[in-house]
């Protein structure tokens, strides 16, 4: 069997797009959940922030005309009317010749337009001697200065970070319309897996794939359902993903997807009744990926390499998933210059593996060369560059996009 429908990795993600699709679906979330979820809704804000005008310092609310020219030699004289606790608000009125103690964060009273740090003025009994001539405007965030009410806080479609987390509970935003997470169920292949209690012996190895996909599938915004273990067996291959259509949106196999004598992925995806869409990405790591659709599900064959079977998660897993939900599931870029020439072969797209070190100031990266059998890549390199497939590698000193690790 040899591969008979080689894409390119744009292809790819185009044609799962055309034929499989995964679910939309809103769910409210807890705040306290909602961190790296993906927005159903723009979200606007229910009120001002701040609620009142609200002064940045420990000082005195003034009206700032009146301090027009005073210093440490000649200070402007008030007549202190008191202080306005943190939390709490005042009727008083401040007017040209009088001031009001606030704190940090108080609520500036009504007749002040500016405040005076407190470092800037003293106080002699019920006099306070002002410094320091202010701006209007000075030290204070006027009301909804920070976010009006009614104002786009974060759109539909954004993954939320901690930083968006702080922004939502600022606004008592404590349910969170939020993509409900699409299941996936997934599927090791192989007869060659010692069972997690079992010591390891000759020819036997440790099943990587189920957990490092599962733990992608989290990253993203996908929900593992289930994870299972079969043998290279298509009967066995064949029961799995029919368990996976009833329980998942997607299923991924990994392993067996190559053309070999014991590569059964494809024969099970057909005898299952599914269309075969490519067989064999352009892509290096990667090549032996199939794509398939069995009633509108999306049923991915990966290759069994682990290093492989998580970039293709990274790229055409992530880009399917980004497009079917129209999340932003972000994706951590720098730009890098080449310190080296990088080598690639022309004809397929080559995802590069690097380091990265910072010379004056800017950021260089140097190519990490490895096997793509060895897993220790992955937490060496620090990121991957993607060389398009028409080019004939890179010339050192090129500035490139890194994707971070
Ligand atoms: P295959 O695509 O099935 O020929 O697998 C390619 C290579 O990846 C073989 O060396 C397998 O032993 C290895 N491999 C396949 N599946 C896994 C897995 N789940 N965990 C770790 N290595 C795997
Ligand atoms: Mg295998």
């Amino acid at each position: 069997m040899k591969f008979l429908k080689t894409v390119s990795l744009d292809q790819a993600v185009n044609l799962l797009n055309q034929h499989c699709t995964l679910p939309r679906e809103n769910e409210m979330v807890k705040l306290e959940d909602s961190l790296g979820r993906c927005l159903f809704a723009d979200l606007l804000a229910s009120e001002d922030i701040p609620y009142y005008n609200r002064s940045t310092v420990d000082g005195y609310a003034v009206v700032s005309l009146t301090t027009q020219g005073a210093s440490e030699s000649i200070p402007v004289v008030l007549k202190s009317l008191g202080s306005i606790p943190i939390g709490t608000m005042t009727t008083t009125q401040v007017t040209p010749e009088a001031t009001l103690y606030v704190p940090t964060g108080g609520m500036v009273p009504q007749g002040a337009d500016a405040m005076v740090m407190i470092e800037d003025t003293r106080v002699l009994d019920d006099l306070v001697l002002i410094q320091k001539s202010v701006p209007p405007g000075s030290n204070l965030v006027l009301q909804g200065e920070d976010v009006a009410q009614g104002q786009l806080v974060l759109p539909k479609g954004h993954c939320l970070k901690s930083q968006d987390i702080a922004a939502l509970a600022s606004l008592n935003q404590l349910q969170v319309p939020v993509l409900k997470r699409p299941n996936v169920f997934i599927i090791s292949t192989g007869d060659e897996f010692a069972s997690p209690q079992e010591e390891l012996t000759d020819g036997k190895i440790r099943d990587i794939n189920s957990h490092s996909l599962a733990a992608l599938c989290r990253e993203t915004g996908l929900n593992p359902v289930g994870t299972t273990l079969v043998r290279d067996d298509l009967e066995e291959i064949r029961s799995a993903i029919r368990q996976g259509l009833d329980q998942a949106d997607l299923v991924l196999l990994s392993g067996g997807s190559s053309a070999g004598e014991r590569d059964y992925t494809k024969q099970a995806i057909l005898d299952l009744g599914g269309d075969i869409l490519f067989h064999g990405i352009r892509i290096k790591p990667g090549k032996p990926t199939i794509g398939a659709s069995i009633q509108g599900k999306a049923v991915i064959g990966l290759p069994g390499h682990p290093v492989s079977a998580m970039m293709l998660f990274k790229t055409l897993v992530t880009d399917f998933f980004r497009e079917q939900t129209r999340s932003q599931v972000p994706r951590v870029m720098v730009k890098a210059r080449t310190r080296v020439n990088f080598p690639s072969q022309p004809g397929r797209l080559t995802c590069q593996f690097l380091t990265l070190s910072e010379q004056d100031g800017e950021l260089f990266c140097q190519p990490y060369y490895s096997n793509s059998a060895l897993v220790s890549q992955l937490t060496q390199a620090q990121g991957f560059t993607l060389i398009p497939e028409e080019a004939e590698g890179l010339d050192a000193g090129t500035v490139v996009d890194v994707i971070l690790l």
